[in-house]
């Protein structure tokens, strides 16, 4: 009988923090399980590959490339693309390929700021002759290029066409395998399907009692001890459960933190932060305008609050930038 020939699988890690690729290694021993029925063409984090490499590659050689991180410079655009390209089936895996996630969190500015914020104004940094990264440098060798960084972050579907979407920051590592088993065996489901999660909402998987209770105010973590056993949006703390996609087992709620919602909105649900808004509002026991504006006041931080890990995929996208 003929062997069955391997998977051809690539892994690369764009604009994110790594998380992604650590939660890939949290599969323990199965990654030797997944190195028996897959050969890694393309990992540049754990080896030596090259984009030459890749480049060399004919399209469609690989089967899989799990790909994560958000599109904020040239290059993880021009990777998004080649990628795509060389690959039967491309996968949005983790929370900033899927949604942008907390880089995306970059779009409620622009880059000049955010290079004049970072280069020049925080209070650790020594750059008295103000150099800001330039895209060419001009040496007497000749001229260095790095990529360019974008103004706006982008999610991988917003750039290139996507197979499957799998997400969490990071995806959980028996969903990872979930996944993996799904591709081994064959068994995924339609394209564009979001895989790696289920149906439910992180509230439909948590253990924690509801009331249905209302609150006079909401309170920033350190602020209070939560009870261990009730419902944390009922106690005042903003929990993203609500409006979040199920698959995680409800890991946060579980040792007493809220969800931030990193397992994006769940199906039907077209803005996260918008879903969230509404959750959180209604739980409010307020008698007057005034008193619901005092008290989801005491939310700080509302944009990063609601829109955590999902603003590049939001109805909102960015911050407008004047007349750019
Ligand atoms: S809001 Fe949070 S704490 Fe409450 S049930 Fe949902 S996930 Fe659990
Ligand atoms: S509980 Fe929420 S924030 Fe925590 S892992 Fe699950 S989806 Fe992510």
């Amino acid at each position: 009988m003929a062997k069955k020939s391997k998977l051809k699988l690539g892994l690369y890690w764009a604009a994110s923090c790594g998380g992604c690729e650590i939660a890939v290694v949290e599969l323990r021993e199965k990654i030797l399980l997944l190195d028996e029925a897959a050969d890694i063409l393309f990992w540049p984090v754990a080896m030596d590959f090259k984009v030459k490499d890749v480049e060399a590659m004919p399209d469609g050689h690989m089967d899989v490339c799990l790909f994560n991180g958000a599109i904020r410079t040239s290059e993880n655009e021009e990777m998004a693309h080649l990628l795509r390209r060389k690959s039967k089936v491309l996968v949005a895996f983790g929370s900033c390929a899927y949604e942008g996630c907390i880089p995306g969190l970059a779009n409620l500015f622009d880059k000049d700021s955010i290079l004049r914020r970072v280069y020049l104004e925080v209070p650790t940094v020594d750059n008295p002759r103000g150099v800001l990264p330039q895209p060419i440098t001009h040496l007497p060798e000749g001229e260095v290029e790095i990529p360019r960084l974008y103004n706006t972050v982008k999610t991988l579907g917003q750039v290139t066409d996507v197979d499957y979407f799998v997400p969490g920051c990071p995806p959980q590592p028996h969903q990872i395998w979930a996944v993996v088993e799904a591709i081994l065996g064959g068994n995924l489901p339609p394209k564009g399907s979001v895989v790696g999660a289920n149906e439910k909402t992180v509230c439909d998987e948590c253990k924690r009692l509801r009331e249905e209770k209302r609150i006079k105010k909401y309170y920033r973590y350190h602020e209070i001890i939560p009870d261990a056993e009730h419902c944390l949006l009922e106690q005042g703390i903003v929990c993203a459960g609500p409006a979040t996609r199920g698959g995680c087992g409800a890991l946060c709620p579980q040792v007493n933190q809220p969800c931030r919602g990193c397992y994006g909105p769940p199906p039907n649900v077209m803005d996260q932060g918008a879903a969230l808004l509404s959750a959180v509002a209604s739980v409010v026991d307020a008698n007057s305008e005034e008193e619901a504006a005092r008290i989801v006041g005491d939310i700080l931080d509302p944009a990063g609050t609601f829109y955590r890990f999902g603003l590049p995929a939001s109805t909102l996208h960015r911050a407008r930038l004047g007349n750019r």
